[in-house]
């Protein structure tokens, strides 16, 4: 196959381009196909996110119904009006089975969800810096 990033002819099953340094299976670990619609897609960081963080304002919040504020923290707004608007529903027609439910949901997601996005970030900057790398190859190659 063709690395996608830099277009130069790659083993089959790589990760990563050994060219480019690209990574080749976003998917793969990006929570399979949970963020492939365009609601629920994951908008990649500026920076990384503390998994521990994000789980504990899922908890603790979610005892006060702010349970999506955690996703805000991640930079997901989609998931959290999505969750916020599922959690309005879901509280009376599960009588109040929600209620208890959420918070330890929201905080697992929400920590699998900072792992998935830190990922994201560091796949995100070392294509930049293969991008970068790239660059430099090619000024010096003109000059
Ligand atoms: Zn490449």
């Amino acid at each position: 196959m063709y690395c996608r990033h830099c277009g130069r002819e790659i083993e089959d099953n790589a990760a990563f381009c050994p060219h480019c340094g690209g990574a080749l299976r976003k998917e793969a670990h990006a929570g399979g196909g949970l963020y492939g619609y365009e609601l629920t897609r994951l908008k990649v960081p500026g920076e990384t996110k503390n998994p521990g963080v994000a789980a504990a304002i899922g908890f603790f919040f979610g005892w006060i119904l702010l349970g999506p504020v955690g996703y805000v923290y991640l930079g997901q707004w989609n998931w959290f009006w999505l969750t916020f608007v599922v959690q309005i529903f879901a509280i009376p027609l599960t009588v109040g089975l929600a209620y208890i439910l959420l918070p330890v949901l929201f905080a697992i997601h929400q920590y699998q969800m900072a792992k998935d996005l830190n990922v994201l970030v560091v796949e995100k900057r070392s294509k930049m810096q293969g991008d970068a790398r790239r660059s430099e190859a090619g000024l010096s190659a003109e000059e």
